[in-house]
This record gives C-alpha cells, structure tokens and sequence, in this order.
C-alpha cells in the first residue's frame, strides 16, 4: 500500500492548523461524558508533534446561538486533552481569530498543543464566510481536515479555508483518511455480493441511500420501524407498528426499482410484537404482514434473524446503518444483536464490514462488537450523506 499524504509529509517545523471535531457531549458541571471525537484526534495530533511539527486545534462545540457562551466554550475541554496528550501541556486562545490566535499561534514551539475557542462564536463559521476562513488560515502553514462528522457541511473551516492552502499544503488527517478509503471501498470499490443492512425508525430517513444503494449492491435488508411501511405497501397487516402513510408509494416504487435492478430486497419475515410501546410489554411473535390489531412490531422476529445472517454470512462487503429493533429495550435487541453477530463472523472471514449512522453505532458499542467489524464510522450524518451519493464539501475542499 502506499504511504497516505498526511503519514508521508514531515511537519518539522510546520504550524498545522487541524479542524477537529471535538464536538463532545458536556455535562452541567463541563465535564465530558463521552470523549470518542477527542480520542479520535490523538493519533493525528500526535504524528505531527512526533516529527517536531506544533498543532493548531480548532472546533466547534454545541450550537451557540449568540456569540461567547460559557456553556459552549472549548476551555473546559484542554485539561481532558492534555490528559490524552499523555500530560502535554495544552495552550489555549480565548478568540479563534484576531491578535489573541495570532499571537499565540506565533508563540508555538515544535511540539506544542495549542486549542482556539469555539469556531461557532462568530457567524461566519456556518455561513462559510470567506473573510473569516481567511482570518483562520493565517494561523497555520498548513491546513489538516480531521473532522468527519461535520465533512457535509460547506462551513469556513470545513471547506472553504482549503483554498488559501496550496494542493501539497492541505490534507485529511488519520481519522478523516480512514473514514473516507472505508466510505470509497464500500461505496465503489465493493467486492461482491454487496448487503446493506438499513433499519431504525424512518423511511423517509433512508429514502436516499436506499435509491443509491440500488445502483450498487447486491442485496438490501431493510429492518427496524421502517420495514412496516414496506409491509403495508404490500397488502399486509401492521397493526399499530409504526408507518410512514404519506411514503407507501416510495416504498412500492423502491420495492419496483429494485426488482428491475436485480437487487434482492429482504424484508423482516416475521416480528416479535408488543401490546404497547414500552420495555414490560407482553410479546409474542407474528408474521411482519399479519400482526394483530393493536399490537406493534417492535423487532425482527426468529425467522427473520435467521433469513438476515444467512444473507449477510456470504456476503463479501457490508454496509450496516440503523437497528432492527427497539435496542435500547431489551426485549427488542435480540435482531439487532443477531445481524451484529452474523456482520462479526462475516468480518473474521475476511469480509469488509463499515457501521455507520448514529444509533448502529451505539448498538455496535452496546454489544461490544465495535473491534469485531472491520470500520466504525465517527460521522453519522456525513456518512449518511455520503451513501445518499453526495459530494461532502469537507472532502471536496481538500481533493479538489
Ligand atoms: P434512526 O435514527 O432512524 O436510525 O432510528 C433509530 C431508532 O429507531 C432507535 O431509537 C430504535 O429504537 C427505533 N426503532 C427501531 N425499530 C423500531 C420499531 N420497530 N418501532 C419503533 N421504533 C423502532
């Protein structure tokens, strides 16, 4: 394999200027509950401290609405990554542009950690303003994408600050490198068959990706709430399972466009039901197409998990977004734990299987399955928006 762009350059005495996204889950005393976007900059960060190279790290964090927030200031995040950084101090500017950014930037020695505060403190950031990527990027010589989850969006330091980078000076960092070659292989260079497992609650969701997927893969399972649409669309009975009725007719047409494409849709053959939404509700099991009036399909039933892993136990490359059941109950995981181990098996033998999306992701981490499968994708919407067949600003900016 050749050496990637990023593990190739020598930052020796270069200032990077990284767009992380650290946008990390904070409680009401600051503190991090979950640190996985942080821990996923470290390898990064620390090949470009590693060759003598300094860092400029920058982020947004949560929404705020009108400039300076206390609640969303990236101060309460430097000791956390000093801590990751193995103890290294971490320096930190009150301003992400202006005299306060420059000066520190400028005071950086080899090897040194510097965090601006939040990028969403100015509006320009989502605008995409020009001036203010500019402003930005006078901060580093060099300009490293390491932001996955926020590649989708055309903000200033996403996107639009690449072009103030020569082509040799701007570059995905680790993280964004390993998101896009999992994304490129699964979506065009995929060994075959092909299987996408979609599932959680929403057709009009996943309406996208199901259209692009049809150009290219072999077989698509469709689990989770939004399987009773299509079985509604088929004649069937759904009780009160959840139903999208204003998307019947996407659902018969998808179902027809796959038919004349030659991709096997498999939906859930049977359901374990519920006689109400909630984790002690009575169950039993029914066919998807014939559930009880007032019952609701909760999860794929025993046939279904069965017809799902054989499917996906000769499939050679796996894309998997969304659960097949009410996970987070646990009456309704079982489906959800069965296609993870089946995607898992599959993986051992050599397969190629990526979890993308939200909530497959929390199950993947749930189960304990996230070193069993061969990519854990960081960015949900970025990765949706990807499979829908979109051109993710964040990537574009840098490849182009
Ligand atoms: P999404 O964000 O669209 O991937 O949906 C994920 C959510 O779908 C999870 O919170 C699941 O609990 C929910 N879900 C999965 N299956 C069902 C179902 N059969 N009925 C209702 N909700 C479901």
């Amino acid at each position: 394999m050749t050496m990637s762009k990023f593990s190739a350059y020598n930052f020796s005495g270069r200032k990077a200027l990284i767009r992380v996204d650290f946008n990390v889950p904070l409680n009401d005393k600051y503190e991090i509950t979950d640190d996985t976007r942080m821990r996923a900059a470290v390898p990064t960060i620390k090949k470009i401290t590693g060759d003598g190279g300094s860092v400029i790290l920058m982020s947004h964090l949560g929404r705020p609405k009108d400039g300076p927030t206390e609640k969303y200031s990236l101060k309460h995040l430097v000791a956390h990554l000093s801590k990751l950084l193995g103890g290294a101090p971490v320096a930190f500017a009150n301003d992400c542009i202006g005299k306060e950014a420059e000066d520190a930037a400028a005071k950086l020695q080899p090897g040194q950690v510097l965090l601006l505060e939040n990028l969403r403190f100015y509006k320009e950031e989502e605008k995409g303003n020009e001036q203010f990527a500019e402003k930005l990027a006078k901060l580093g010589d060099v300009y490293v994408n390491d932001a996955f989850g926020t590649a989708h969006r055309a903000h200033a330091s996403t996107a639009i600050i690449a072009k103030f980078f020569a082509v040799d000076k701007r570059m995905f960092g680790l993280l964004m490198e390993g998101e896009v070659s999992s994304a490129e292989k699964v979506l065009h260079k995929s060994e075959k068959p092909f299987v996408a497992i979609i599932g959680g609650a929403k057709v009009s969701d996943k309406i996208l990706i199901i259209e692009n997927l049809l150009e290219r893969a072999t077989d698509i399972i469709i689990g989770g709430g939004m399987a009773y649409t299509f079985m509604k669309a088929a004649g069937g009975k759904i009780g009160k399972s959840l139903c999208e009725e204003d998307r019947l007719d996407t659902a018969t047409d998808l179902i027809k466009k796959a038919e004349a494409k030659g991709v096997c849709i498999h939906l859930p053959s049977d359901s374990v039901i519920a006689d109400k939404f909630a984790a002690d509700a009575e169950t039993s099991v029914a066919p998807s197409n014939n559930i009880p009036d007032g019952w609701l399909g909760l999860d794929i039933g025993p046939n279904a998990c069965e017809q799902f892993a054989n499917v996906i136990k000769r499939s050679k490359t796996i894309l998997w977004n969304g659960p097949m059941g009410v996970f987070e109950m646990e009456k309704f995981q079982h489906g959800t734990k069965v296609v993870a181990t089946a995607i898992a098996e599959a993986t051992q033998k050599g397969s190629f299987s990526l979890v993308g999306g939200g909530d497959s992701v929390a199950a993947v981490n749930q189960f304990g399955f996230t070193e069993k499968v061969s990519y854990v994708s960081t960015g949900g919407g970025a990765m949706l928006e990807y499979f829908e067949g979109k051109v993710l600003p964040g990537i574009a900016a840098v490849q182009s």
